[in-house]
């Protein structure tokens, strides 16, 4: 039973088991900051050959995919996509066949180690130098992908927006954040009174936001935006965290939460010049984590950590920092 079924015993959510809940929470000392940080490793969620918060996402995407009759997920994200290479490995286990719109972003070592991960991961790839031509092919990729037949209309792929950050993607943190609720009220670790989180589609922040809320924490997210790509603020944010409050709606749940901009912050401070760019303050955080046992990488939780690190104290405190990352080494 998910905390999620639990709580709204009555509604029609369809969840598939894909990781181990609830992921561990501690406190991360070694940072040289006077604020309290803890960490909850979303990191180990996931059984399979990829972890991390895409996964959360699926736990509810692929039910919804079969309830849909569809055996074909279409999604976009850029070469280096996490989201892309979850919902390829995740979707093949449960009968899924994964088409990817991939756009070029900047290619370091870490990307250049996701693109091979894809390329093995059993999805089709069509790749395009920018997001403008990836939109004048979609179309086309739909109709190349749909499963024609003579008697009825085609079937489509089931879309998805980048990042798997549609509502029913971002029900995986509602979910994480009654699992977090659970674990202050456990004694696990204290209410924190800031949890912070890389923003790079916006379905994890958005989903904390509503599940913090429906949890009744006072915590507050800090959501740091490091997608370019398209727009990505508090008040998108919030957008799709109502739209996720009233899909639970549809599907049966007493929910009447009505949030807004003023309920998160977001910034994209420690961006750097576009997704995927380096930054000293991502950078620096990497080096800090290493020294730490902590294994970061530079497009998400560096940036996010970083952000962390320079707030220091000027962040209310306790702080959680969302480890949102999984890789796994024989990918
Ligand atoms: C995708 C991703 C994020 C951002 O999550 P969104 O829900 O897309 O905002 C953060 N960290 C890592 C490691 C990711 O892969």
């Amino acid at each position: 039973m998910t905390r999620l079924g639990d709580r709204f015993p009555d509604a029609d959510l369809p969840h598939v088991a894909l990781g181990t809940a609830p992921t561990p929470v501690r406190r991360l000392d070694g940072l040289d900051l006077d604020a309290e940080v803890w960490i909850k490793d979303e990191g180990v969620f996931g059984d399979g050959a990829w972890g991390g918060n895409k996964v959360r996402k699926l736990e509810w995407i692929i039910p919804e995919a079969h309830r849909r009759g569809t055996s074909t997920l279409f999604t976009v994200g850029g070469i280096g996509t996490h989201w892309g290479l979850a919902a390829a490995l995740y979707g093949r286990e449960h009968g899924l066949h994964t088409v990817l719109g991939l756009v070029d972003q900047p290619v370091d070592d870490h990307v250049r180690e996701q693109l091979r991960r894809l390329d093995a991961s059993g999805a089709t790839l069509h790749r395009y130098p920018s997001v403008g031509r990836l939109k004048v092919a979609a179309p086309w990729i739909l109709a190349r992908h749909a499963s024609w037949s003579l008697r009825s209309p085609p079937r489509l792929p089931y879309y998805l927006p980048a990042g798997g950050s549609s509502p029913v993607g971002s029900l995986g943190y509602v979910e994480a954040s009654l699992e977090i609720a659970a674990q202050v009220e456990a004694g696990l670790m204290p209410e924190p009174a800031t949890i912070v989180t890389a923003v790079g589609s916006g379905g994890t922040a958005a989903g904390l936001l509503l599940g913090l809320r429906l949890a009744g924490l006072r915590t507050r997210v800090l959501g740091v935006v490091v997608n370019d790509s398209f727009r990505l603020d508090a008040v998108t944010v919030s957008r799709l965290a109502n739209r996720t409050a009233a899909l639970l709606r549809d599907r049966g749940a007493d929910v009447s939460i009505d949030l807004g901009p003023d309920d998160l912050t977001a910034s994209d401070e420690w961006m750097g010049a576009t997704y995927g760019a380096t930054t000293a303050d991502g950078q620096a955080a990497l080096d800090r984590a290493a020294g730490i046992d902590l294994e970061l990488e530079p497009v998400y939780t560096a940036k996010a950590l970083g952000a962390v690190r320079t707030l220091g104290r000027d962040l209310d405190g306790p702080v959680l920092f969302l480890q949102t990352h999984g890789p796994r080494p024989e990918a």
